[in-house]
């Protein structure tokens, strides 16, 4: 049956409650958000719910991680839907914010994010990673929680938020989940909403030549540029015009590769009309 689940929009309460929880014996799972849920954002949920008694689902979208000119007006901001949805999984408690209330007037504190958030996205989006981890570290502040839940699908994303818990000495476990995907291929994300149908079919070509790239990977081609190129052919010619990067990357420091020899990440960030889209797949080689 379906339970709505318990909403804060103060970060204090939320905090002292999450602490008597924990007083209680209940771990704690905590699974950040910019909202407008789709089934990719509620499978960090059910993963959340494995191991924990207890799931907090922050919805705030982070004014700092946008550029000036990126979608921070026009982000979708869907909450009673989010809730909706929400309320098919018990116990879930929601965390949305005021901007005040995470950015408290007159701060200027930041998380320079580290080293790893420099290349791919990085270089494309230059402040983001720093907002993220702004974002992220306060977060953990007013949501204590044992272990955090993020999706594959952000994969830089996920290595920075690992080397900040570890730089700056964060007691909480980070866990990284699968990329869900349309029936299509398609990486489920709450931009695909702003795709028209033919966009929307053009935007598929990056699935599939990810998916190509690894099943040629797995069969055992190991030219790290050759199928680089052969992914950005397959991206024009599906009609995408504007290739951020494709890059095949060790999955740990992030640096390309050139010969595939171990694990391998390949990621590909690609505007879709206006809309930009990112997408990865990890691959292993078949064993020598
Ligand atoms: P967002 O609301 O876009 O900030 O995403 C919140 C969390 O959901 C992040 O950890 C994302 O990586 C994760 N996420 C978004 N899309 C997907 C997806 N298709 N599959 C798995 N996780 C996802």
């Amino acid at each position: 049956m379906a339970t709505p689940p318990r909403v804060f929009h103060d970060p204090a309460l939320l905090r002292s409650e999450i602490r008597q929880a924990q007083a209680d014996g209940k771990r704690v799972g905590l699974v950040p958000t910019m909202g407008a849920l789709h089934p990719g954002h509620l499978s960090l949920v059910a993963e959340s719910q494995k191991s924990c008694d207890l799931t907090v689902v922050t919805i705030f979208v982070n004014p700092t991680q946008f550029a000036p000119g990126e979608d921070f007006t026009k982000y979708p901001r869907t909450l009673d839907a989010d809730l909706e949805l929400l309320s098919e999984y018990d116990p879930v408690w929601v965390l949305v914010p005021e901007v005040d209330a995470m950015y408290p007037p007159g701060s200027t504190t930041e998380v320079k994010a580290p080293e790893i958030a420099e290349p791919l996205e990085g270089t494309f989006r230059p402040i983001h990673f720093d907002g993220v981890a702004t974002i992220v570290l306060k977060l953990f502040q007013v949501a204590p929680a044992d272990a955090a839940f993020f999706g594959q699908k952000d994969f830089q994303q996920v290595r920075v938020i690992q080397e900040m818990v570890r730089d700056l000495l964060v007691p909480i476990e980070i866990v990284r989940c699968p990329i869900v995907r349309e029936a299509d291929g398609l990486a489920m994300s709450s931009r695909n909403r702003y795709l028209s149908p033919e966009e929307r079919e053009v935007a598929l070509s990056i699935s599939r030549s990810l998916n190509e790239a690894a099943q040629r990977i797995e069969a055992g081609d190991s030219n790290a540029e050759v199928l680089r190129d052969t992914i950005e052919q397959s991206l024009r010619s599906a009609g995408i015009g504007e290739i951020d990067y494709v890059s095949l990357a060790c999955p740990r420091t992030l640096k390309p590769v050139e010969t595939i020899e171990g694990d391998v990440v390949i990621l590909v960030a690609a505007k879709v009309g206006t809309t930009r889209l990112i997408d990865n797949v990890l691959v292993s080689p078949p064993a020598s």
